[in-house]
């Protein structure tokens, strides 16, 4: 794979230590993005996405931040800024969902938990990406097909935080495009992570492998693949625009 990318240029990806966002971090190193790649709380697993990388001849460094908290995002990018120099492209990627649960018994603690981290991070961290792309830039956020499918009867919290990320997505990708700025959205579904342990179900995608048009989970290799070409100069006249990766769901 040989996506066009700009000289120099440098790529945070949010949540970058596991699943989708360690193998988007470890793709863009190899076509020449300076990489940040950031976590929460898994600090070994961010390292050894670095020195992965650097085993490759790549360059990339860890930083971790809380993505839903403001003052850790400002830090986030002011280290950045310090290190690998000012961000020209940005995967909105970490995300959390919550165990399996109907609406009836969603606590407002928990719902907030969801939309702090799956939403407002992907506002803060656009907001701080865009103040630094004065020469253009490309964001890439990561939502799921769960936004078109409601997830009822498991998460529909979850789910409603991405229906958000498909609206930001239309909303800034119009505010920006004036400056040269292109942002666009995966919508990945049942992709084999360890984010479904989370949800209290290790072996979901083994259960709902039957209803895929395509009859397996996917992986996460097969989604940095889009994000890397929606990212790169190949993709220069696409913006507001969506990639399902789900398997034909
Ligand atoms: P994952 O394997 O559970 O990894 C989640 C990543 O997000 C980890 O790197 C984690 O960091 C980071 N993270 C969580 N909360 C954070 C916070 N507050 N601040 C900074 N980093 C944080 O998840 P995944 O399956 O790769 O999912 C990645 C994205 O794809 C998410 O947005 C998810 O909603 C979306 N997605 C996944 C699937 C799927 O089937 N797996 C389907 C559709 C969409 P630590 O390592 O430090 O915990």
């Amino acid at each position: 794979m040989a996506f066009q990318v700009l000289n120099h240029p440098v790529v945070l990806v949010t949540g970058g230590s596991r699943g989708i966002g360690a193998a988007t971090a470890k793709l863009l190193a190899k076509l020449g993005y300076a990489v940040c790649v950031n976590y929460s709380a898994n600090e070994t697993a961010a390292h050894h996405v670095v020195s992965d990388i650097e085993k490759e001849g790549g360059k990339a460094i860890a930083v971790q931040a809380d993505v839903s908290n403001e003052d850790d995002v400002i830090r986030l990018f002011n280290t950045l800024d310090n290190t690998l120099g000012p961000v020209t492209h940005l995967v909105n990627n970490a995300g959390i969902l919550l165990p399996q649960m109907r609406v009836a018994d969603m606590s407002a603690e928990r719902i907030n938990k969801v939309l702090m981290t799956n939403v407002t991070s992907y506002f803060l961290c656009c907001r701080e990406a865009i103040k630094r792309m004065e020469d253009g830039g490309s964001i890439v956020n990561v939502s799921s097909a769960a936004s078109r499918l409601g997830s009822p009867f498991e998460y529909v919290d979850y789910a409603a935080s991405k229906g958000a990320i498909d609206t930001l997505t239309t909303g800034l990708s119009l505010e920006v495009a004036k400056d040269n700025i292109r942002v666009n959205c995966v919508r990945p579904g049942f992709i084999d992570t360890t984010m479904h342990a989370d949800g209290g179900e290790a072996d979901r995608i083994e259960r709902v492998k039957h209803l895929i048009p395509l009859q397996r989970g996917g992986r996460p290799e097969e989604v940095a693949a889009s994000i890397a070409f929606l990212l790169s100069h190949d993709a220069s006249y696409i913006t507001g625009t969506f990639i399902d990766l789900a398997g034909g769901k």
